[in-house]
């Protein structure tokens, strides 16, 4: 007991959440401690990073030429190894606020179809930035855990996580992913899906960043949302000048209909590829949605209306997968069957 207290205090473990929009990180003993746009801006010509998190973010569509601000996890899964490796390292650091006898062990959450190389990849960058053990789990399974899903027990458990680059839906039953299906839609997607929608029906470029403030504050999934309407400034693509448009939650909807339709079906694929006996469970106890992208208005109710089952949003559903990863941490000798084996 006064050995487990000595060694928490003089080691400081921490799990990380490497989001392809977000990073979160947990240290054991004092909870979420940062959490960041995964974003990194570079020096193009020495290569040098100047900034990451959100002051890289906040360079993003309007750096000055010379810099580059990238999202080196854009597409899902890890798009530039070296800059994912910078992003983990500074992002580390920043966390370490002391000199620790120890060093710290680390969970990293990724996506369940991650490769082995990428697996490689964040195991050494974690270990550069100087992680004495890293452990890799399945970011569904911590999503559930997050939650307080019983995923040791032998009935159903199904997460959907809506992120940035990616949707995740897994079937997760005694500690383990029954089924898993992943596409490539989340709410990069949405945001491109509206920066098309606008430039086409109102001749007006925006930015990434403008599209994603939309989707945000009047975005909609569900015709029975509350109507909305926002201002939109950008570029008009015939004058050439800065312009502003009115835009609608209505509009935003039908903007939405192709990534928000790819998740309904993606849903649907998983829900038929779920064996019987556990498809029975998901019907009495339901699917929990967790990721930024379940705070889209109307997506809980358009989900419910296209599945009849009992669906609701994770409260803290941006956190849960670095919540669940944490509580790991705190019990890895209980949890050590959700851990990824790698080869
Ligand atoms: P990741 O795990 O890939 O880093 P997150 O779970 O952090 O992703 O979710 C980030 C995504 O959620 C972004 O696309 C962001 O725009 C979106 N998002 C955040 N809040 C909302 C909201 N209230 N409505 C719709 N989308 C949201
Ligand atoms: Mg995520």
């Amino acid at each position: 007991m006064v050995f487990g207290r000595l060694t928490g205090l003089m080691s400081n473990d921490i799990a990380i959440d490497l989001g392809t929009a977000n990073t979160l990180i947990y240290v054991k003993g004092r909870g979420i401690v940062l959490n960041e746009p995964s974003v990194v801006a570079i020096d193009r010509a020495t290569e040098k990073v100047l900034a990451v998190g959100a002051d890289a973010k906040a360079m993003l569509g309007r750096t000055p030429t010379g810099i580059d601000a990238v999202r080196p996890m854009r597409d899902g899964v890890i798009a530039d190894f070296e800059r994912t490796e910078e992003l983990l390292r500074k992002l580390i650091l920043k966390v370490q606020t002391r000199r620790f006898l120890v060093k710290p062990r680390v969970i990293v959450c990724v996506p369940s179809g991650i490769t082995e190389v990428e697996k490689r990849a964040v195991r050494d960058s974690v270990e550069h930035a100087g992680a004495r053990d890293t452990f890799l789990v399945a970011e569904p399974i911590a999503a559930a855990i997050g939650v307080g899903l019983p995923v040791e027990r032998p009935t159903g458990n199904m997460v959907i996580d809506i992120g940035g680059g990616t949707t995740e839906i897994a079937v997760m039953t005694l500690n383990g992913i029954v089924n898993d299906t992943s596409i490539r839609v989340g709410g990069d997607k949405m945001d491109e899906a509206i920066m098309q929608y606008v430039k086409r029906t109102s001749n007006l470029l925006i930015g990434d960043q403008t599209a994603e403030q939309i989707k945000i504050r009047i975005g909609s999934a569900h015709s029975a949302d509350e109507h909305r309407e926002m201002e939109v400034k950008g570029r008009d693509l015939i004058g050439g000048i800065p312009n502003t448009v009115t835009i609608t939650s209505g509009q935003v909807r039908e903007a939405l209909q192709e990534p928000i339709g790819a998740i309904v079906a993606a849903l649907h694929q998983s829900l038929e590829e779920t064996p019987p006996e556990l498809a029975s469970d998901i019907v009495d106890r339901g699917i929990v949605m967790t990721g930024g992208g379940a705070l889209l208005r109307g997506m809980d109710q358009l989900l419910r209306d296209t599945t009849h089952l009992p669906i609701r949003v994770a409260d803290g559903a941006l956190s849960a997968v670095v919540l669940g990863a944490g509580k790991i941490l705190d019990d890895l000798v209980q949890f050590e069957k959700v851990l990824m084996r790698s080869t």
